[in-house]
């Protein structure tokens, strides 16, 4: 890929998208679960671009959302509307209700109040609510604390015993009807071992359920898959494939995989470029025009992304990447070998196609960068660069303050 002629047509900061990458990564995954009923429901929050979604939509991707945007995105994208699960902890009122209009594949509840505001909400509209209750199964998935979600002290789902009372209650409700159970222990999963220990735990349960004749059709496995960012060893996906089949051998449940950081991460690359060197008694600074809120991974979870001089190469010497915000936090990478660079020099961030533009913000009133997708050797722009006049629209209306209705406060 071009990148360099690219940032030219495109400016920097830039996401640039492989989707031929990410289209064989589904492809992949698809097929490892061969023989068996599935269907890879992609969680947006990786990367929520319209296009990307569609992409995926196109091979036949089902969509995990985690807010009723995402639904919204998912929809608009053309993912049907029988393909889309919609997750999370602390749904709002109009976000269920939103789901249950659109008649969504079903909604996986995370709490036991939670169920019975989709039961009471699906009773206020006179309409049946399709479920899934997430299972925490307490096991310790290996990962940065931030992205873990199975352990006992962790605020997803809910214990075995819980969701086992909470399907049983389900069942006997006129407005629910469980379908699915589901559990998702964390993210950059590198260890097949407690996946597998989930599932089994999970599966257990399922039959438990069924044998109390509670119809499950999806055993949904989450996502979680990692990827290799610096030395991670590749994951192992017949090895997954096949525990999960082990796990529900003899059950007639159809397998939803909900994958996002693996479908898109490795397909993206971030590009700025080199404004100035700054040399200190300490340190050799390197001063990109992004910065983290265009990528926020670095600083939030110490996450390493490898950097590379575009067409340079020699004199490696270490240096800090840094952006121009207001904190220390505001790096890409600490110690990093790059050889000299100039002002105008394209360093690109690699295995930035996952969690980076959606973590995305305006702080320093950045604008947030533009996003391109390459496909079949050519590319396309598939979100405009910001202006300064989007990030103004939502005040400006609103600075003269005799267009505002007035209210006492006090
Ligand atoms: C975030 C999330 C995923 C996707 O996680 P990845 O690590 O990106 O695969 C899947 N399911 C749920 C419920 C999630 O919250």
């Amino acid at each position: 890929m071009d990148y360099r002629l690219l940032a030219d047509r495109y400016g920097t900061p830039l996401y640039v998208y492989d989707f031929d990458y990410m289209a064989s990564q589904y492809e992949t995954l698809k097929n490892s679960f061969n023989g068996k009923k599935s269907l890879i429901a992609y969680a947006l929050k990786a990367n929520s671009n319209l296009s990307v979604i569609a992409r995926f939509a196109s091979l036949g991707a089902g969509a995990d959302c985690v807010s009723y945007g995402e639904v919204r995105r998912a929809l608009i994208a053309g993912v049907p509307k029988y393909k889309i699960i919609f997750s999370g902890v602390g749904k709002l009122d109009e976000e269920i209700k939103g789901a249950l209009d659109e008649d969504i594949l079903f909604i996986n509840c995370e709490s036991e109040a939670e169920l019975r505001r989709v039961e009471f909400i699906a009773q206020t509209l006179g309409k049946q609510a399709r479920i899934s209750v997430r299972v925490n199964p307490a096991i310790d998935a290996k990962t940065h604390p931030y992205i873990s979600t199975g352990l006992k002290e962790n605020k997803f789902g809910v214990d075995i015993a819980t969701a086992k009372r909470l399907y049983i209650y389900a069942k006997n409700s006129e407005r629910l009807e469980p379908i699915g159970i589901h559990f998702h222990i964390g993210s950059q999963l590198t260890d097949i071992t407690p996946i597998a220990e989930a599932a089994d735990k999970v599966a257990d349960l399922a039959r438990s359920l069924i044998a109390l004749d509670i119809d499950l059709k999806f055993f949904d496995v989450g996502g979680g898959i990692g990827v290799t960012y610096k030395d991670e060893a590749a994951f192992d996906l017949s090895e997954y494939a096949s525990k999960i089949a082990l796990a529900i051998k003899g059950l007639d449940l159809t397998i939803i995989c909900e994958p996002g950081r693996f479908l898109t991460a490795g397909g993206g690359v971030f590009l700025t470029r080199v404004l100035y060197e700054k040399h200190t008694d300490a340190k050799r600074f390197v001063v990109v025009d992004g910065a983290m809120n265009d990528l926020i991974r670095p600083a939030l979870y110490n996450a390493y992304h490898r950097i590379e001089a575009i067409g340079k190469s020699g004199g490696e010497n270490v240096c800090d990447v840094v952006g121009p915000i207001c904190e220390s936090g505001d790096f890409f990478a600490k110690n990093a070998p790059l050889p000299p660079v100039e002002r105008g020099d394209l360093l690109a961030a690699h295995t930035t196609g996952a969690y980076g533009f959606t973590m995305s913000s305006n702080f320093n009133s950045r604008r947030r960068a533009a996003e391109v997708a390459v496909e079949n050797g050519e590319d396309r722009l598939i979100r405009e660069r910001e202006t300064y006049d989007d990030l103004l629209a939502g005040e400006i209306k609103l600075l003269k303050a005799d267009s505002q209705p007035k209210s006492r406060v006090f």
